[in-house]
């Protein structure tokens, strides 16, 4: 808690926390997805919810939090009913001081977008969608399993504009089995087209133990030149289309960054509940436990449902920070950095900052350490080397 000094009274500032709600149910699984989710069935979903709110209800953080943002993520979030959506905003309302303007966001997936539903969103406060489109090109999402197809994107845009917000993020993929650079750009221009705030773009990896993984065979990918190829055409084409790229892989219009995801990158604190949930709080990582029924099984115990905690030392606190710090296309600022952690990268990363210096990797302007343009592709190979 922050105490500060203002026209003689005493300001006590609660400090801010992002919430993360895990809805693990889906229609059907995604040709490409090894998330944790599991098929939706309404019986479980209520159950789930019961558990949930008991969750936060359990959940006592030993500190004063103002939350100012709270993401829906999963899974399918959109497939709750407002019941359901309604009980989960009540129980964070119940347990937290909520900032006065907080982002709350949905994940949702195309096909659960009506006017009803949208409205009721708005009811409950959700003022960001963030919309699984991944594809403009029904072959492609064929390939990715989607159950919606291109047609169906356009009036889903529509009513969540008009119903619900403005602020709605695009989910974008490249790397798909026979995609090319045409089919790319195409997609990337009707995405543009509908006007969302905020694009999010994703490199189709192949998992073990999805679908394509097991079909690896019969598919052709684009290799990783084509891929690195799509990439910076994403950029080129985002940038002249006004959206800037803030982080590795998200673009957005001025002041539409996703602050939920910003306060990840910053190194903030953030609380995750539900089933493989991650949270980070008082310099602990913590993860809850996949499995539902282990999840419901802590629960019925009076236990909060986690598998991991593990205390962080400064050593690796200050790691997590540049490695996210350099995610973010402003980099780091490392006169700020020195003061605020009494530590100078470029002293103590000596070796790894040369290298990635002198070999074109990262670059220092204006005192802040960024990624160049051609790091940013092969980005994980040079974070890893912060760890
Ligand atoms: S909707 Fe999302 S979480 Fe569900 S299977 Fe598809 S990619 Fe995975």
């Amino acid at each position: 808690m922050f105490i500060g000094v203002l026209g003689g009274y005493i300001l006590f500032v609660a400090k801010t926390l992002s919430l993360y709600i895990h809805i693990p149910f889906c229609i059907k699984k995604c040709n490409y997805c090894n998330f944790y989710s599991i098929p939706y069935k309404s019986k479980l979903v209520n159950k789930y919810i019961t558990y949930l709110k008991k969750e936060i209800e359990l959940f006592s953080p030993d500190q004063n939090y103002t939350i100012k943002t709270i993401y829906l993520g999963g899974g399918t979030p959109s497939l709750l009913s407002f019941t359901h959506l309604f009980k989960i905003i009540t129980a964070i309302k119940n347990k937290y001081v909520i900032s006065e303007n907080p982002e709350v966001t949905l994940e949702a997936n195309p096909i659960n977008v009506n006017k009803t539903a949208v409205k009721n969103w708005k009811v409950c406060g959700i003022n960001r969608i963030s919309l699984g489109v991944q594809s403009f090109n029904n072959s492609e999402l064929k390939i990715l399993g989607r159950l919606h197809s291109e047609n169906e994107i356009y009036p889903v845009v529509e009513i969540i504009k008009e119903y619900c917000t403005e602020n709605i993020s695009l989910d974008l993929m490249y790397g798909i089995p026979f995609q090319t650079k045409e089919t790319w750009r195409l997609s990337l221009k009707k995405a543009v087209s509908l006007q969302p705030k905020h694009i999010s773009s994703y490199c189709l990896s192949i998992e073990k133990g999805t679908y394509l993984a097991d079909k690896r065979n019969e598919y052709t990918f684009p290799d990783e030149n084509m891929q690195s190829d799509m990439y910076y055409q994403m950029i080129e084409y985002l940038a002249e289309n006004n959206f800037y790229q803030y982080e590795i892989s998200n673009f957005s219009h001025i002041g539409f960054e996703s602050k939920h995801n910003l306060a990840y990158w910053n190194g903030e604190e953030y609380i995750g509940f539900g089933p493989a949930s991650h949270s980070f709080y008082n310099m602990k990582r913590v993860n809850n436990y996949s499995e539902i029924n282990k999840y419901f099984e802590c629960l019925d115990n009076q236990e909060l449902p986690i598998e991991n905690s593990k205390e962080i030392s400064i050593r690796e606190f200050i790691s997590d920070k540049i490695v996210l710090g350099l995610r973010l296309n402003q980099g780091i600022s490392l006169s700020e950095f020195k003061e605020k952690y009494n530590f100078d990268i470029t002293k103590e990363y000596e070796q790894i900052t040369k290298k990635f210096l002198s070999s074109g990797y990262l670059t220092i302007q204006n005192d802040r350490l960024k990624l160049t343009s051609k790091a940013l592709f092969v980005s994980n190979s040079i974070l890893s080397e912060f760890v």
